[in-house]
């Protein structure tokens, strides 16, 4: 049936200002990485996109390498854009990222023009898009002058084909000099992708300090932990879930240590009455330091109990303080 987007798609939503910026994005966004490839099923990926956009979520996050296959997510979501959601392009806030291996030979990989400027060429194509929102290098390169990199964010905005600049997983000197010679530049840094949970505190030693210094928002992956922070695996680990796929993720990361770690937050969870993921969506939120959680979801249920997560009393600093011993350092 033609998809016709839900009237009251605004109505709770929450939205953040990206740093010093004009966009707005919302609190809960939703990324592509895992269950959006070639071998997930169109019409769940179909059901969940178009959920997400209804609950008010104008923010799909991608990246070049996406699938599995590489390519296959952003083929998937060029997709459903022709046949849905392109009557709501400017409603939309899509972003694509270069940096991990792509294809072969020395211009595929890292953070060279060459490279960088090409993925993004290639990116449009498969999504059938002029242009991008935001446009990533998705891990920083030792080996290339950090200014060639910026240089070809820099271009990539000049042409049109992205809207805005980001950065993914650079440490926090590597982020202030990025930020720096963006700014020299006159593309300011947008925001930076980095993953951070109850699970991964890095970010805490001088990121997200940095972030503040510089002005630049902050989109934050695995809020979830792939699914570790939630009570899927307290049990067993479920037929279809992401450790029976993932190369990412490992049933021996289920230990003992894990289990009474997550049964304690989890009891945290419910006396909140909310589920542990949406604990673990309040707590990345938490003070207003992060722009937006990015979220992936392998259903329109999970989705939907993951925005609910904003309908909930802000954590109490007592309740904070009682997660501390249980969060990971
Ligand atoms: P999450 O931590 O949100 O993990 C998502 C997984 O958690 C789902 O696939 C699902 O697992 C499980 N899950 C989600 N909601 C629930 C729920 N309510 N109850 C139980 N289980 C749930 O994030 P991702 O690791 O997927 O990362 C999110 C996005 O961040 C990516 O899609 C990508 O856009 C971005 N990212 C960026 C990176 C970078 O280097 N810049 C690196 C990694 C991710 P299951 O499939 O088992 O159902």
């Amino acid at each position: 049936d033609p998809y016709v987007a839900d009237d009251a798609r605004y109505a709770s939503m929450p939205y953040a200002r990206s740093g010093r910026s004009g966009l707005l994005l919302p609190r809960i966004s939703l990324g592509l990485w895992q269950n959006f490839g070639g071998h997930h099923p169109l019409d769940n990926q179909r059901a969940i996109l178009l959920a997400a956009f209804d609950m008010g979520i104008t923010h799909y996050d991608l990246a070049n390498n996406y699938g599995p296959p590489p390519g296959s997510a952003e083929a998937n979501f060029g997709g459903f854009l022709a046949r849905d959601l392109k009557p709501y392009r400017d409603e939309l806030i899509i972003s694509t990222k270069a940096g991990y291996h792509m294809w072969p030979g020395p211009y595929g990989d890292w953070g060279s023009r060459k490279y960088i400027l090409g993925s993004l060429d290639q990116s449009l194509r498969r999504m059938g898009l002029d242009y991008v929102d935001v446009f990533y290098h998705h891990r920083p390169d030792p080996d290339t002058p950090i200014e060639e990199s910026m240089m070809a964010l820099d271009q990539a905005v000049r042409s049109g084909k992205a809207l805005y600049a980001g950065i993914s997983n650079y440490g926090p000197a590597e982020t202030e000099e990025a930020a720096r010679i963006l700014r020299e530049l006159g593309t300011p840094l947008l925001i930076h992708q980095f993953r951070y949970s109850m699970y991964e505190r890095t970010p805490e030693d001088g990121l997200l300090d940095a972030l503040d210094a510089v002005g630049a928002g902050s989109i934050v992956f695995s809020p979830l932990a792939q699914g570790m922070l939630t009570d899927r695996y307290l049990h067993g680990i479920p037929d279809g879930s992401r450790i029976t796929h993932s190369q990412f993720l490992h049933e021996n990361q289920v230990t003992e240590t894990y289990l009474e770690r997550t049964r304690a937050l989890d009891a945290i969870a419910k006396e909140r009455g909310q589920t542990l993921a949406q604990l673990a969506l309040q707590w990345v939120l938490r003070g207003g330091r992060v722009t937006s959680a990015l979220v992936g979801a392998s259903s329109v249920s999970q989705l939907r109990a993951n925005v609910e997560a904003l309908s909930f009393p802000d954590l109490t600093d007592e309740e904070v303080a009682a997660i501390e011993p249980h969060a990971v350092h």
